[in-house]
């Protein structure tokens, strides 16, 4: 497996993930053009994506579905609520490939679960994506979970994170950073830091330190805030964990905008 994020943060968040069989977006949060561009500095192009893997339909997950509709030979895989959500963006000329939250099906040589996150969306969702097989010599189980855009953690989020080997959570803002910042109104930041908002750094945290296990072979921060978060304060909030994860799982931080961050495992 291979895995690129491609772009992190509220700017927009996609991410590539290619197998022997299936080029992949989890995202498509920016313009198609930019989308593109991006995709090119990974060795490819939207020609060449299989599918694309919906979380929820806001803007910074969801702008390139617009221009997705020229490409009709790209599958668009979200739940139901979503895809009526973006529909508008989409238009019907899409490809659409309804899932239920919480199934488990197969695209190519992928085996895709989604389950439900708490965020201020129609019917958010975090995934796993997995290949291989157990004790197979030449195509052993790699795994990949895929969790942003989440207010707080549900138990039923903590087996996901155990079942993989290669994790990306967002670490959205630093509550210090978050209560200082002057832009954004008192409503703004109730909703970012809620039950139904963003992981902050700390719950971020929290969350690895009660699912972290020997199988994990690395880790993504992404979804960055630019404004009420930085790496030093992700760097610092993180600095135990990273001791205790040890040279087995290397922790990496996404710094927000279009990223490059690349994991082959
Ligand atoms: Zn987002
Ligand atoms: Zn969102």
């Amino acid at each position: 497996m291979r895995l690129q994020i491609l772009g992190s943060g509220s700017s927009g968040n996609a991410a590539l993930l290619q197998t022997g069989s299936a080029r992949v977006l989890i995202d498509a949060g920016f313009s198609c053009r930019r989308l593109n561009e991006l995709l090119r500095g990974a060795g490819t192009r939207l020609e060449e994506i299989d599918a694309v893997f919906l979380t929820h339909e806001h803007g910074d997950h969801s702008a390139g579905l617009e221009g997705l509709k020229r490409h009709p030979r790209i599958e668009i895989f979200a739940n139901a609520a979503t895809a009526r959500a973006v529909q508008q963006k989409a238009g019907r000329e899409a490809t659409w490939r309804l899932f239920e939250t919480g199934a488990t099906f197969r695209f190519r040589d992928l085996e895709v679960t989604s389950f439900s996150v708490p965020h201020d969306a129609q019917e958010p969702v975090g995934f796993t994506f997995a290949h291989g097989a157990e004790g197979d010599l030449f195509s052993p189980r790699r795994s990949l979970a895929w969790l942003t855009d989440l207010g707080h953690a549900p138990a039923h989020v903590y087996g996901h994170l155990r079942a993989c080997d290669v994790v990306v959570v967002e670490s959205n803002h630093c509550p210090v950073l978050l209560e200082a910042d002057h832009r954004r109104p008192w409503s703004t930041k109730q909703r970012i830091s809620g039950r139904h908002g963003h992981l902050s750094n700390t719950a971020a945290r929290e969350l690895l330190e009660a699912t972290a296990h020997a199988g994990w072979r690395r880790i993504f921060l992404t979804h960055l805030s630019r404004d009420c978060n930085s790496l030093a304060a992700v760097e610092q909030s993180f600095a135990a964990l990273r001791e205790r994860l040890g040279a087995a799982c290397d922790l990496e931080i996404v710094a927000p905008g279009g990223g490059t961050a690349a994991w082959e495992w």
